[in-house]
């Protein structure tokens, strides 16, 4: 059999663990594919880049997903939802799309005891799928937001939404910063002020930033709350989606084990 090719497209995508985290696993489990990384400047061009290039399966990130889910020729049923697609595959000729970002991040949620009332900082495209998945499992989820824009969605589906202006602190089971705040700067979500007041009725903190220590997990540490950053999630999405790039033969648990190894080096 032909080695099969995986990638990740994304602008920029030069930073992306999924190589590592892929080819370990297909090392692990001794399945013959190999997995790149891709700059795609125009998502436009993403069907054409995939075939042109062989691909039998991709994951997209920033900022390409919206794209990724019009390119499809048949979508999930949640994908379809959240209108957003991270991963995709190559079936009898037709792109097959996928959202693993939510599904991932739901599973973070799961392994949390005790959570029922959830508050997120931010209402971008993960926030927004993470929302749905969660209020889809008997979750309440509520929102708060810089600005009012892109609440207007998150309203439409029935969550109560506030911006920094119109918040009134209350208890959470969990706070998860959701906004890029602390990616490539030291800022924080919210005003400290509104963090305090939430951080000290809370019970538990969560960042979807992976691989360092941000201002908010710092936060919610002088709270005393435990606290997690966002690599089960990154770890958990790729999980999902090398299940669907190899066609359901390895366990989840089986495929997570080979691939958190990626996570030591
Ligand atoms: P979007 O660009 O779609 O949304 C960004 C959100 O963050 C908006 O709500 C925006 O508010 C808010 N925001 C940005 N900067 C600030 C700031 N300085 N202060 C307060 N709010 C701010 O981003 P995504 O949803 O694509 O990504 C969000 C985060 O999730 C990123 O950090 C990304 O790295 C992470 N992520 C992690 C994954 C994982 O596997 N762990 C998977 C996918 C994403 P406004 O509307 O006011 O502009």
């Amino acid at each position: 059999m032909q080695k099969e090719l995986f990638a990740i497209f994304g602008n920029p995508v030069s930073h992306s663990l999924s190589p590592l985290m892929h080819n370990r696993a297909f090392q692990n489990l001794k399945y013959k594919a190999c997995y790149t990384r891709y700059l795609l400047e125009d998502g436009k061009k993403l069907k054409d880049t995939f075939l042109k290039l062989g691909l039998s399966g991709i994951n997209i990130t920033v900022p390409h997903k919206e794209y990724a889910f019009s390119a499809c020729d048949w979508l999930d049923n949640f994908a379809k939802r959240v209108g957003a697609v991270n991963t995709i595959i190559l079936r009898d000729g037709e792109l097959k799309g996928y959202n693993t970002d939510a599904p991932g991040f739901l599973r973070v949620v799961e392994e949390l005891k005790s959570t029922k009332e959830i508050l997120f900082l931010g209402a971008g495209g993960t926030a927004s799928s993470s929302a749905v998945i969660l209020k889809e499992e008997g979750y309440n989820v509520t929102i708060l937001n810089r600005s009012k824009s892109r609440l207007e969605s998150f309203k439409e589906k029935g969550f109560a939404t506030y911006t920094w202006e119109d918040f009134t602190p209350k208890s959470y089971d969990l706070v998860v910063n959701m906004t890029s705040a602390g990616l490539n700067d030291n800022t924080l979500p919210a005003p400290k002020e509104i963090l305090e007041a939430i951080l000290k009725r809370s019970n538990g903190a969560v960042d979807v930033i992976y691989g360092k220590q941000t201002p908010f997990l710092n936060l919610a540490k002088e709270f005393n709350l435990p606290t997690k950053d966002g690599s089960d999630m990154l770890l958990y999405q790729g999980v999902l989606a090398f299940n669907l790039f190899t066609n359901g033969v390895f366990e989840f648990e089986e495929i997570e084990e080979a691939m958190r190894e990626s996570f030591l080096l």
